[in-house]
């Protein structure tokens, strides 16, 4: 009665590459405990990377599939994003979110506005790190991305932070365990909104005193 969990929430988290969306996600979900959220699985037409595995970070299919995929209307949203397209399985976000399971879409600028038209109740969070050189520095000490993806990405988040009046949190990811403390709160609080059922369970209960 304390908070409703009769459906899930969809959380669509984005924010320049190297900010530390992927470290506060896992972090968030380890923390709320297995089965409260779950992170959907895209699906790409770009190439697995070495240790990447098919259905794990993505699922990996070829164009026809994908353009299959939007046609049948199988994707939430979709976008291009440096020259490959990504997509959300509908149907994963639906189940889950009807099982009382929260989903947390990691998704880019675009796709996060393509989420809230498609789906209004979802919630957008942006994550932006402290400053650039910082962003520099995370993007350098990943060590994943090559020095000119970097200089991309970097030139990128300029133009991405415009966008963050279109969501409706705000984390600056700072001091990673400040991030992960208000992240978490974000996700606790939307379930402590006013809704039929946990008022209609409430005075179930003052009616049966
Ligand atoms: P994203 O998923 O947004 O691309 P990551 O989660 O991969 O970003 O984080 C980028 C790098 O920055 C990783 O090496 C991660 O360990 C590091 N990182 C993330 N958050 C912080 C933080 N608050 N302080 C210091 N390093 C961080
Ligand atoms: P990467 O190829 O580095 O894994 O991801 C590139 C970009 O694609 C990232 O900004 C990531 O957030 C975005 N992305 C991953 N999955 C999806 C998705 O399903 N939809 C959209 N719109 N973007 C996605």
């Amino acid at each position: 009665m304390d908070e409703d969990r009769t459906k899930g929430k969809l959380f669509v988290i984005s924010g320049p590459s190297g900010a530390g969306k992927g470290t506060i996600v896992s972090r968030v979900r380890e923390d709320l405990g297995p089965n409260r959220a779950v992170l959907s699985i895209s699906m790409t037409t770009r190439g697995p990377r070495p240790g990447e595995e098919d259905g794990k970070q993505y699922f990996f299919v070829t164009k026809e599939d994908f353009c299959k995929k939007i046609q049948e209307g199988g994707l939430l949203e979709y976008a291009e994003v440096y020259g490959n397209y990504y997509g959300t399985p509908r149907s994963y976000v639906m189940e889950n979110i009807e099982n009382g399971r929260d989903v947390i879409l990691e998704i880019d600028i675009q796709g996060a506005l393509n989420v809230k038209k498609a789906f209004p109740e979802g919630i957008l969070i942006f994550v932006a790190p402290p400053s650039l050189s910082v962003l520099r520095d995370r993007l350098t000490g990943r060590n994943t991305d090559a020095e000119d993806v970097i200089r991309l990405r970097l030139s990128k988040a300029v133009s991405e932070l415009s966008h963050i009046p279109a969501y409706d949190y705000l984390i600056i990811n700072d001091v990673l365990e400040e991030a992960v403390k208000k992240t978490e709160s974000i996700f606790i609080s939307e379930h402590m909104r006013v809704s039929e059922s946990r008022m209609g369970r409430l005075m179930a209960e003052y009616e049966g005193e």
